[in-house]
């Protein structure tokens, strides 16, 4: 009788053991925000939230759906991680300011120190989306993964690019391998670093692209791959601080062509606390201008109208001007503005031009 009893505790005691093991393991046990830690997703506008005339790609108005509606349109996000959404304004991407990079700077670098949230996403329209994403990678204090997403397509459009993108860029920010590679772009299945991504279509879904650099990476089926990793300086250690800013000083650019005018670089001059010059060929421009230039006592950085290349200081046309390297004049123009907040000689410009 004893060893009966024995038996039947013996058996309800590996029954028991089984089961717990089993249920430990079910899936439905599992939830994101337990396991899988958090991603902020901070949403300013853009065609990815672009909504127009059902079923076609152009003449939507951008910046319509908000943070919510578009993670709605997404449900297998949750599988990925706990999402908490914040939108930072809903504009067509040639109206993000200086204020909208400060408030994401400062936002992402606050959020940051919080060990449960494991990234960030920016959904951004696509055609500032590069300028936005080399300010964050100059100013983001944090290895924890900043991407950058957004759409070609308006979420009304056939076959809309905005969610697939979405995921992907949750997937990226929510990746170990992303960790301490920068801000990141992500687009049609690519992974692009901030300095070096542009947007080189009008229209097509495969819009943003890398130039000579190329992609550093792809994803596929939200599995990352990376095989680069960016070598300019970025992100934690970066020296540039935002958190007491409130604005950035004004740095015009000006794109030379045969014939250009020599008084809308006066003008310019006139009205910016630094220029930077988007020459013809390796950064040059005609004698009118070089004769205005080698008088300007602001700082003067020269960056070239050619998509592939670099500007070295054999190239400099007058000795008072800065080499751009191969950062494109928007980009260049993040860089003087962020180093106009401090204090900066042409030998500082110079050090900064080949750091970052
Ligand atoms: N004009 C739009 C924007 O940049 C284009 C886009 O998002 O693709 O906001």
């Amino acid at each position: 009788m004893k060893k009966t009893v024995s038996l039947v505790l013996c058996f309800l005691l590996i029954l028991t053991s089984f089961a717990a093991v089993v249920f430990a393991d079910s899936p439905e046990k599992q939830t994101a925000s337990e396991n899988k830690g958090k991603v902020v997703v901070l949403a300013t506008g853009g065609t990815i939230a672009g909504v127009g005339e059902e079923g076609k790609t152009a003449g939507y108005k951008p910046g319509s759906l908000t943070a919510e509606e578009l993670l709605a349109a997404v449900p297998e996000l949750a599988d990925v991680a706990e999402i908490e959404a914040i939108q930072v304004c809903n504009v067509n991407s040639d109206d993000i300011t200086a204020e909208v990079w400060l408030t994401l700077a400062n936002t992402i670098n606050k959020m940051a120190k919080d060990p449960d949230v494991k990234g960030f996403v920016i959904t951004h329209g696509t055609d500032t989306m590069e300028e936005t994403a080399f300010f964050l990678n100059l100013t983001v204090k944090t290895d924890k993964p900043v991407v950058l997403t957004g759409s070609m397509r308006p979420s009304t459009s056939i076959s809309a690019d905005g969610p697939m993108n979405l995921y992907e860029a949750v997937c990226l920010a929510a990746s170990k391998e992303a960790v301490g590679k920068g801000v990141l772009t992500v687009f049609s299945d690519r992974i692009y670093a901030a300095r070096s991504v542009t947007k080189t279509s009008t229209y097509n879904v495969m819009a943003i692209s890398a130039g000579e650099t190329g992609a550093i990476g792809i994803i596929r089926d939200g599995a990352v791959y990376l095989y680069e990793s960016p070598m300019k300086k970025h992100t934690a250690e970066s020296e540039f601080d935002v958190s007491g800013l409130t604005t950035l000083p004004k740095v015009s650019v000006l794109y030379f062509c045969v014939d250009a005018d020599p008084e809308l670089l006066r003008f310019a001059a006139e009205h910016a606390d630094g220029l930077v010059i988007a020459g013809a060929g390796a950064g040059e421009f005609s004698e009118k201008w070089i004769n205005i230039i080698n008088k300007l006592s602001i700082p003067v950085v020269i960056s070239s109208r050619i998509d592939d290349g670099v500007i070295t200081k054999d190239n400099l046309l007058c000795g008072n001007t800065v080499a751009a390297d191969n950062l494109s004049p928007q980009k260049a123009a993040i860089l003087l503005r962020l180093a106009l907040t401090g204090d900066t000689d042409q030998e500082r410009l110079e050090e900064l031009f080949s750091t970052y």
